[in-house]
């Protein structure tokens, strides 16, 4: 027996840009395609015209580019209106789908009513004893919306993160499947894709399960092949908060114009929830050697946004030369200084986008610090500065001729001093930024 190829999808509605709540889904569903060789289809859940825009579809796909997130394809479910209505003929000549014209308040009071009485509140079936007549004469009136008939007993499934689960069909209600102004849902037309598509592992968050259980009915119904599910925990805030009401602020686009890497972020949620540390990785290949699904746990995963900056920071101090060099001569850095310029920023920096202040200060100088005490002490060292062509050993012998003229000594004679050159308290080793800098504002 062959086993078939491994083919996932990520499958976002257009109705929003996508977060670090969906990332989580969109990586661990890439991941085990390219992990094991096989497809990863990006999936447009676009069936409601009202909410899908254009502008996310594209957004989307400019934010999973932008990770390096690549697809093999992409389907849209909007432009597959015919095969789920040819699947709702199969499920309606099979007896699975049934039309009910209950209308929101008339379902609302059921509930209330159940719950009263100390019920679960599921849907009561009772469109399934309608006569032609009643059905007749209630079509005359509105239009029907369409209910999947589920087999009321024990739905069960290994799960590839909570292990084994089942459901008691009996305790859900039997799921809409088309609304009665025709619009096909997300549950039966993602049924169909999965199906058609070749899907083999589905991925998604914890909020999912109760669909997975009435979705492996419809695909038995629908002749498809089971397929491999798992259910990530969804994460909340740092201390435990949900985040569902955060999320709009956890977009991708707002953390990539925020300076964040994207293999920070991406080494993180590989890893978050999971009982593995989290390493920033160089590359998404990296990530998906070293990813296991069956790392993950059930409980909820705490994000903290933060956690990206020291991330982002150690990512791009780890870049090599080459790999940053193409943005340095873009920066102006002449290419003989460009190597020595990368070794004295990568470790002053958090985000790429620091090294343009880096260079400004190498290539203009900083306005000097100088505070009212040491005023006497700039200028007297000022007369000092050795001549150029300024080297490595510059800075000592500078630091060495003031502290015989002034006599000061330790950190009185060197921070005035950094403070005069760079205008900051802190910085990279003087003795290497010394050799960079083009021109300074003390002379
Ligand atoms: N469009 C659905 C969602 O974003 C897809 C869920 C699934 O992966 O099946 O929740």
């Amino acid at each position: 027996m062959t086993a078939s190829k491994t083919v996932t999808r990520f499958a976002p509605s257009p109705t929003g840009y996508i977060h670090v709540g969906n990332l989580r889904t969109a990586l661990f569903n890439y991941l085990i395609a390219r992990k094991a060789g096989g497809t990863f289809i990006l999936r447009l859940d676009d069936t409601d015209p009202e909410r899908s825009k254009q502008e996310y579809a594209d957004g989307i796909q400019e934010d999973l580019q932008w990770l390096g997130l690549n697809w093999d394809r992409m389907e849209k479910q909007s432009e597959r209106l015919d095969r789920y209505a040819q699947a709702a003929d199969e499920l309606r000549a099979s007896g699975r789908l049934y039309e009910c014209f209950e209308t929101p308040t008339e379902l609302d009071l059921k509930r209330k009513k159940q719950l009263n009485m100390g019920k679960p509140p599921v849907y009561d079936r009772a469109a399934l004893k309608l006569s032609e007549a009643e059905k007749a004469a209630l079509r005359a009136e509105r239009p029907g919306h369409w209910r999947f008939k589920l087999d009321q007993e024990r739905i069960e499934w290994t799960d590839g993160i909570l292990g084994e689960l089942s459901l008691d069909a009996a305790s859900v209600s039997d799921p809409v499947l088309i609304r009665g102004d025709g619009q096909v849902l997300y549950t039966m037309a993602s049924v169909c894709d999965d199906i058609d598509f070749g899907i083999t592992h589905v991925v998604r968050g914890s909020d999912h399960v109760t669909n997975t259980a009435t979705q492996i009915q419809i695909i038995q119904a629908l002749g498809g092949k089971p397929l491999s599910f798992a259910h990530h925990s969804l994460l909340t805030g740092p201390q435990g908060e949900a985040l569902s009401k955060r999320l709009g602020t956890l977009a991708l686009r707002d953390l990539r114009k925020r300076g964040i890497e994207p293999m920070a972020l991406l080494s993180l949620m590989a890893r978050l929830g999971s009982a593995d540390p989290v390493e920033v990785r160089k590359s998404i290949d990296e990530i998906a050697e070293n990813f296991d699904l069956s790392r993950f746990g059930s409980a909820p995963t705490k994000f903290d946004v933060e956690d990206l900056v020291p991330l982002t920071s150690k990512y791009v101090s780890g870049l090599s030369f080459d790999e940053i060099s193409a943005e340095l001569t873009t920066l102006g850095v002449p290419s003989d200084i460009a190597e020595s310029f990368w070794d004295v920023a990568r470790e002053n920096i958090t985000f790429r986008s620091d090294l343009a202040a880096w260079w400004a200060l190498c290539r203009d100088g900083a306005d000097p610090l100088i505070d009212p005490e040491d005023e006497e002490f700039v200028a007297t060292a000022k007369t000092l500065l050795p001549a150029r062509p300024w080297n490595e050993n510059t800075w000592s012998e500078w630091t060495a001729a003031v502290k015989e003229a002034t006599g000061r000594k330790g950190k009185g004679l060197f921070m005035p001093l950094r403070k005069a050159l760079t205008g900051q308290q802190h910085g990279p080793d003087m003795s290497k930024l010394m050799p960079l800098l083009q021109s300074v504002k003390l002379q």
